[in-house]
């Protein structure tokens, strides 16, 4: 049924570019200033995935998962997920496996892509880029290197992860 929004969670750790994401891909805006909130549960966008429409409810979180405190209502019903990590930030890297853990343990399996956000910092990165594709290898997801800064890849996740959705 693609009459109904999917709900599409961004988890990964704190400051690595979530809620900039769906601004930037819903609203088509971006802002350097530090926000921990958006202040709203989530942003919707229309996409066209093979013809057909599609509304993604694209959730985010108010700072919480800093203090790994995520409520289930966050993750409850969630039908696809972007797992992020910051090219400057190696924990959030460290961290990945933990957050597919949480989403699965709470929804079951469900559409997965990972990503690499802000790669316009990659003179600083914290991981190599072999670490990195070793890392997506291992857990069978589709990786892209984006940057929400410069516009760069942010469609290409949510449409591939779109596609995944209809194709379930
Ligand atoms: P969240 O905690 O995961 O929601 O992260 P935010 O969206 O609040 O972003 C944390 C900080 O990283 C903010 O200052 C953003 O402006 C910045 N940021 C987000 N995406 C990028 C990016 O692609 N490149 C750079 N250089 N900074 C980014
Ligand atoms: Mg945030």
């Amino acid at each position: 049924d693609l009459e109904h929004p999917v709900k599409v969670l961004i988890v990964g750790n704190g400051a690595v570019g979530k809620s900039s994401m769906i601004q930037r891909y819903c609203k088509g805006i971006f802002t350097r200033e530090y926000k921990k909130t958006i202040g709203v549960d989530f942003l919707e966008k229309k996409l066209s995935v093979k013809g057909e429409e599609l509304r993604l409810m694209i959730w985010d979180t108010a700072g919480q998962e800093e203090f790994d405190s995520l409520t289930k209502a966050y993750y409850r019903d969630a039908e696809a997920c972007v797992v992020a990590f910051s090219t400057i930030d190696r924990d959030s890297f460290e961290a990945v496996e933990s957050w597919i853990k949480k989403v699965e343990d709470e929804v079951g399996r469900i559409p997965m892509v990972l990503i690499q956000n802000k790669v316009d910092l990659i003179e600083e990165a914290a991981m190599t880029k072999e670490e990195a594709e070793a890392l997506a290898d291992r857990i069978k997801l589709k990786f892209y290197r984006t940057s929400v800064q410069e516009n760069y890849n942010v469609d290409q996740v949510f449409q591939y992860l779109s596609e995944l959705y209809v194709d379930e």
